[in-house]
């Protein structure tokens, strides 16, 4: 049986609700960096068009720039940038009519005082609401020892939890650089530490599980951004392998691991739905739609070179208002990012799946 939910920002056990439905549904949901208005809206028309529901996530870096790379105190922007951006969901999500989850990025060692001021906010919004303001975090210590990046994510989660949320994890090393996060250096098909160990997954699930919902970013040779073909290669089979040890270890039934595909833009087909097929329901997904969006706005350009020179032409005397309004612009960058994510929708088999309603 279908279950239906309420359009808007899902929390705790309507979050849960979702990621069963995507998991027995086998599908999976796009995890989009947003940066600004324009971006969340695409993400929410793109979902509405697409009739899936979506997530929308912000890197720390993303949070500074929505509060404006003006704002002074750049650790208190990270804060009210991502605080910002989660109250403009709340808004407009349910009018989309669509469900969104709302999701933080990337947080190594220096930032977890950047997630745990967003738990506060999330404290506070539940004791106002009965509904935390995200839907979960990311603490990525997956540069540290495993020790301290487990006993860290418990530290967290076991404040998270008693107000629905749920704490995404690394375990291996995503390669590449996200916003500050990781770094290229590791990139390349034979580096082990691109792949992540199933005994730590099993010790992940044994620590976790009893206090709280995590969800889990194992390393299966995922890079962050795109590069040469040749330079990555993806070993899904890693994730099977994670899920099968956690179900033979504790009897959960297949798939007990909800896993997180990072690295997402300029993968191959057949890999994301070998990946949805070993539990993967959220696929990152930035460096694709932030080219999307970028290069409408350089075709633009090109195709009205003179409105970006001169706001009246010196030789006939056009004026180039209507050209050079910069809604004209970011509503090309919006629409292109809203056809590149159709792709990641129909990817990801999300089509027509919402529990919106
Ligand atoms: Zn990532």
């Amino acid at each position: 049986m279908s279950h239906t939910l309420k359009p808007g920002v899902v929390t705790g056990d309507d979050y849960q609700t979702l990621l069963k439905a995507a998991k027995e549904g086998q599908y999976a949901m796009p995890a989009v960096n947003a940066v600004s208005t324009s971006s969340v809206n695409a993400v929410m028309e793109a979902a509405a068009k697409n009739k899936s529901d979506v997530i929308i996530q912000l890197s720390n870096g993303g949070a500074q720039f929505y509060a404006g790379q003006g704002c002074p105190d750049s650790f208190e922007a990270k804060v009210l940038g991502a605080v910002s951006a989660a109250h403009h969901v709340h808004l407009l999500a349910e009018h989309y009519g669509i469900c969104a989850i709302l999701h933080t990025d990337h947080a190594n060692k220096a930032l977890i005082p950047w997630v745990e001021a967003l738990i506060g906010y999330s404290e506070d919004h539940f004791s106002k609401t009965g509904k935390p303001l995200f839907t979960s975090h990311m603490l990525d210590l997956s540069a540290e020892d495993i020790d301290f990046n487990l006993s860290e994510c418990a530290r967290l989660l076991k404040r998270m939890a008693p107000i629905g949320m749920s704490l995404e994890i690394e375990l291996g090393v995503t390669g590449g650089e996200e916003d500050g996060v990781g770094s290229d250096d590791d990139i390349g098909a034979d580096n082990p530490l691109l792949y992540t160990q199933p005994e730590d997954c099993l010790r992940a699930y044994e620590l976790l599980s009893p206090i709280g919902h995590f969800s889990l970013a194992a390393s299966f040779g995922n890079v962050h951004g795109v590069y040469k073909p040749g330079n990555v290669k993806l070993r899904p089979e890693i994730l099977k392998a994670s899920q099968a040890l956690v179900d033979e270890t504790h009897g959960t039934g297949v798939n007990p691991l909800d896993l997180v595909f990072h690295g997402g833009s300029g993968s191959e087909k057949d890999k994301i739905s070998d990946a949805i097929s070993y539990g993967v329901f959220k696929m990152n997904i930035d460096t694709d739609t932030q080219f999307a969006f970028s290069k409408a706005i350089g075709s633009y350009v090109n195709d009205n070179p003179k409105a970006f020179l001169y706001q009246v032409d010196p030789e006939d005397g056009t004026p180039y208002k209507k050209q050079y309004d910069p809604r004209k612009i970011l509503r090309g960058a919006e629409t292109s990012m809203v056809e590149r994510l159709d792709e990641a929708f129909a990817d990801l088999g999300s089509v027509g799946k919402t529990l919106a309603q």
